[in-house]
């Protein structure tokens, strides 16, 4: 499902197109896609919330599949084991970020579905050092949500800094919160959703949150640490407001409407943290595989075939999607 020029998504800008099976470049792996999770990034990506890398491109990185082709030198997997493609597909390993561990932030990085075609495909490529080997735990549609959502929703919450049994608020309830919520369930930690939609709210209350809101409510309690999944630049207030002094609120997506003016008092004073999330490291994806896995963790998820991208997407951007639309290959 390849996208030739950014456009809403309620124009169904992804066609269905017949590409040449990629060949794996040296120490790359190509993979046989079973399914690929969507992600808001994704629909960025389409509508032009960040800026084109490529066109046309196949966006998705969130794929799931079997090795079937080993590029040159590519040693880490053998033919047939399953592995999953995340958004993260390099760095450059050479520079201050990447030798100090903060690989999320090197200049020279490149992302599946944006710089290059991703899982929204029969076929794709990926350096195998970047690609996870996936517990067995899961099943293929499990799996996928987990790459992103579940990687992102991870570093957002080690971000905030959430002490093991503290209150934690999340702002908004789609895919990344669905997961991470239970992570910190697993943590022993509150939990406070605040989200417009009520089908989410009821989710989140299935999935053990202590409470759920909207946006105009507030929460019964102070949070020691918030993280805001969606990209609503409002809530940014709504969260320090309801914060606990010396506590920490973590931006988790990668793009977000224009924060409005605040005032130090009570949003910033008396010690409180705002930082963003900017993708992750691999250190986080194996850390979060390995904890969800030991959960374990159980994604909700909704399957589409992946002739049906663009009404998942549509889905997606509705808000209708309970847990992670994932789309399927037969
Ligand atoms: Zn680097
Ligand atoms: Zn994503």
């Amino acid at each position: 499902m390849q996208l030739r020029a950014q456009a809403s998504i309620a124009t169904s800008p992804l066609e269905a197109v017949d590409l040449p099976v990629p060949e794996p470049g040296p120490g790359e792996v190509r993979v046989r896609v079973r399914a690929c999770a969507t992600c808001r990034t994704d629909l960025h990506v389409i509508e032009g919330d960040l800026a084109p890398r490529r066109l046309p491109i196949v966006p998705g990185h969130q794929a799931v599949g079997t090795v079937e082709a080993l590029g040159p030198g590519a040693r880490r997997f053998a033919l047939g084991q399953r592995v999953g493609i995340p958004w993260l597909r390099s760095s450059c390993g050479a520079c201050a970020f990447c030798l100090g561990g903060r690989e999320n932030l090197c200049e020279g990085s490149t992302y599946t579905g944006w710089t290059h075609d991703g899982g929204y495909a029969e076929r794709c490529c990926v350096p195998e050092a970047f690609a996870y080997a996936i517990p067995e735990g899961f099943d293929d549609v499990e799996a996928a949500p987990l790459l992103c959502a579940g990687i992102i929703g991870y570093r957002a919450l080690r971000r905030s800094e959430v002490p093991r049994g503290g209150r934690l608020a999340l702002y908004g309830f789609g895919s990344s919160a669905h997961v991470t919520l239970q992570v910190a369930r697993h943590w022993g930690c509150s939990v406070y959703v605040s989200t417009r939609d009520v089908a989410h709210r009821r989710l989140a209350l299935e999935l053990g949150a202590a409470w759920t809101g909207g946006p105009s409510d507030a929460p019964p309690v102070r949070a020691d640490a918030a993280v805001v999944f969606a990209p609503a630049g409002e809530l940014v207030p709504v969260a320090l407001r309801h914060l606990e002094k010396g506590g920490t609120v973590a931006l988790a997506g990668i793009h977000m409407s224009d924060v409005p003016a605040m005032t130090y008092e009570p949003h910033l004073f008396w010690e409180k943290n705002l930082r963003s999330v900017t993708a992750n490291t691999r250190e986080d994806g194996e850390a979060l595989l390995a904890e969800a896995a030991a959960i374990p963790i159980q994604p909700r998820v909704t399957l589409y075939p992946l002739a049906e991208a663009n009404r998942a997407l549509r889905d997606l951007a509705g808000d209708r999607v309970a847990g992670t639309a994932v789309l399927t290959l037969d």
